[in-house]
């Protein structure tokens, strides 16, 4: 019996995705303990003490099902935010959306343009519901490639999507760029703005991305996740701040009903609320991004400028083999399996001890690729 047949081509040709490796698995596989998880873009100071303490709180009241509205966290968002609780849906993580999103607007043969190297699942779900992804490069000076975009716009179009700042390679639109691509996308399609590390961008960098949103008139999602930054990857909450409440009518359909389980939901309030924890990752973060990324150009790689809690870099060989020669020391990083970036390689930025496990790594794994 095979039941190969029973499933769709857009499916069945799809590669598996290239998640990070769980602490536990990595023990078991390698026979090692991890001395950094530099992997998937966690938090190296995890989850504020007040979604730990709300997450017990709530435990014993498991026997109930959730709040299906989510009535209080998105209270809370809409709070933190400036904005309506009744644009904003929560999902199983903001990756739960984007699949969400795809099934709510794809038609099969729909194009969707984004950008390359990029989060995995921007194309994977779109091919699953047999859209056809256009992927436009970064330049190799990592500029954002807002002209190519642009040029890609001038063909029918249902959606527009891409991070900011970019997963795997770390470069933030720039506002200009960002209202001139706005004012290139198709009549009727769909902006997606994929905001996973904004808390991590520079003052510089930061701007009302949400208003100029509104201002272009397209339907659009803001994407927004507590894995990163508030460290809360494990709990599984993202969610979406929408150009309109009917948007948002569209994607409860197609998400599941109880996205957000009772404990997620008590952690995410609580972390929202403090303040001073994600102000210090995010400080940790940027001092040792800089730190790390000396690192790596003293050792003569190539580094793309990040503004995220990662760097991306390129790799002395494949990035596969450099990859599992660091995982035999212990130092888990993400390999890119995208091409034409088979020796890039995307590095966590984590706390001191961990990156500097890293960078004390290198060194035997080049000797050991000679
Ligand atoms: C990590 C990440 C997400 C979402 O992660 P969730 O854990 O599903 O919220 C979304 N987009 C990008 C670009 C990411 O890197």
């Amino acid at each position: 019996m095979s039941s190969q047949p029973l499933i769709r081509p857009e499916v069945a040709g799809l590669p598996d995705y290239n998640a990070g490796l769980a602490l536990d698995r990595f023990r078991s596989v390698y026979g090692i303990d991890a001395v950094a998880k530099l992997d998937s873009n966690e938090s190296p100071l995890g989850p504020s003490p007040a979604a730990v303490q709300a997450i017990r709180d709530a435990a014993a009241g498991v026997g109930r099902y959730p709040d299906a509205s989510d009535e209080a966290l998105r209270q809370g968002i809409g709070q933190a935010n400036g904005v309506d609780p009744d644009t904003v849906i929560l999902g199983n993580g903001s990756e739960d959306l984007i699949g969400a999103i795809y099934r709510a607007v794809l038609r099969p043969g729909d194009r969707v343009v984004t950008i390359c190297p990029s989060f995995g699942l921007h194309e994977f779900g779109a091919r699953a519901c047999g859209a056809v992804v256009d992927k436009v490069s970064f330049p190799p000076d990592w500029r954002f490639p807002a002209d190519a975009l642009i040029a890609a716009l001038a063909q029918p179009a249902r959606i527009l999507i891409f991070s900011s700042p970019s997963n795997p390679a770390g470069p933030a639109v720039p506002q200009a760029d960002f209202a001139q691509l706005l004012a290139a996308v198709p009549q009727g399609a769909l902006v997606v703005f994929d905001e996973a590390y904004r808390e991590y961008l520079s003052d510089d960098l930061a701007f009302d991305a949400l208003a100029m949103l509104r201002e272009a008139g397209h339907p659009w999602v803001s994407l927004r996740t507590l894995s990163k930054a508030y460290g809360l990857a494990g709990a599984r909450v993202g969610y979406g701040i929408c150009s309109d409440a009917e948007l948002v009518r569209a994607l409860r359909k197609t998400r599941n009903p109880f996205a957000i389980n009772a404990l997620a939901g008590a952690a995410a309030l609580a972390a929202l609320q403090d303040t001073g924890h994600l102000a210090r990752v995010v400080a940790l973060t940027t001092s040792e991004r800089n730190r790390v990324a000396q690192g790596l150009r003293a050792t003569g790689y190539e580094v793309a400028p990040s503004h995220g809690n990662f760097l991306f870099f390129r790799t002395p060989d494949r990035a596969a083999d450099f990859a599992e020669a660091l995982r035999r020391q212990g130092v888990l990083i993400k390999a890119w399996q995208e091409e034409p970036f088979l020796d890039w390689a995307r590095v966590t930025i984590a706390n001191r001890s961990e990156n500097d496990a890293f960078l004390a790594a290198i060194p035997a794994v080049r000797s050991g690729a000679r």
